[in-house]
């Protein structure tokens, strides 16, 4: 049977770790501080926001909450981000997505100072990540790199497909496991015999975004399978892009759904948080 990647472990581990870190930090008097904005009250952001508030709570990382209206104008967020920008006391600043119809969210993400942007969707963070200089990391491809190292896996030299180009999760996925040293394909919707790519997989991450579509078909024996998709199935049940009951008997490693790469994100974007600090204090 295969290992299942005990992601809400790890990821209380990293929590744990980081709570030591910052309490370190405050001995020696400095205070950390996350500004977390959402713009409306979209359900499913509010839940997102309200874990990454509690996080920080846990950690001993202040958080800053602005709750704006539906309404609010491009300029107005826009005002705000400069504001936060030049706050000394600020050191992450974290819009939450989707915005509202009517906000550009690059115009927005791109406005954040690229030394506060704690979620590493910034072009100059991006930028940083594919020429090996420091910076900010998107989330949850870094969670899953921390999931692959403290469940033994090696990645170095191994065969690593990445089924999903998308700019938060298949592409710095893609060059997270080039910078650990694995020899990367990047798959994606216009990819040609997909099952023939995603079979010579060693380690295969699927982010496509489709229900339980990597089934057993896709997967080499003896493979690890990350699985960073999610979705609600008609039962209100979760489950991801990975068909686990097919695959898991096949694999050597897997991440369930809930329960695997999810939990890493917020973990991940606390060690940003953590590592902004050093980032400012060069
Ligand atoms: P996107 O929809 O932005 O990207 C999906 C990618 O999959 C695209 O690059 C697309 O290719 C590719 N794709 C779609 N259909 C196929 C197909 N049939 N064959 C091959 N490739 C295909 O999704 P995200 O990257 O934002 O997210 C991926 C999944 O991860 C989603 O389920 C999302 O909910 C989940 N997610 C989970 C997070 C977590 O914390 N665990 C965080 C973020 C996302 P093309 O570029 O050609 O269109």
């Amino acid at each position: 049977m295969a290992q299942i990647i005990d992601g809400k472990a790890i990821s209380a581990q990293i929590k744990d770790e980081l709570k030591e870190e910052v309490s370190g930090m405050r001995e020696r008097g400095i205070e950390l501080c996350l500004a977390v904005i959402q713009v409306g009250a979209d359900p499913a952001s509010s839940v997102y926001v309200r874990n990454k508030k509690k996080a920080c709570e846990y950690i001993g990382i202040k958080s800053l909450s602005y709750e704006l209206p539906e309404e609010t104008t491009q300029e107005e967020l826009l005002g705000i981000i400069r504001e936060l920008n030049g706050r000394k006391d600020v050191n992450g600043i974290l819009v939450q997505l989707p915005l509202p119809k009517g906000l550009n969210e690059e115009v927005i993400l791109d406005a954040i100072d690229p030394l506060k942007d704690v979620d590493g969707f910034h072009p100059v963070n991006v930028g940083n990540l594919s020429i090996g200089r420091p910076g900010f990391v998107s989330c949850t491809p870094a969670g899953v790199i921390q999931l692959l190292k403290r469940s033994g896996i090696e990645i170095a030299g191994k065969e690593c497909v990445v089924v999903g180009r998308s700019n938060i999760v298949g592409k710095p996925m893609s060059m997270l496991l080039l910078r650990e040293n694995g020899t990367v394909t990047t798959a994606h919707s216009r990819t040609k015999n997909l099952q023939e790519v995603t079979k010579r997989a060693d380690i295969l991450v699927a982010a496509v975004g489709k229900p339980r579509m990597i089934t057993a078909d896709y997967v080499k024996e003896g493979a690890v399978v990350i699985d960073v998709g999610i979705h609600r199935n008609a039962e209100n049940k979760l489950c991801g892009d990975v068909d686990f009951e097919s695959v898991a008997p096949k694999c050597s490693a897997i991440t369930p759904v809930p329960g695997g790469v999810g939990p890493m994100t917020i973990a991940m974007l606390m060690k940003n948080c953590v590592e902004s600090y050093s980032l400012q204090n060069k």
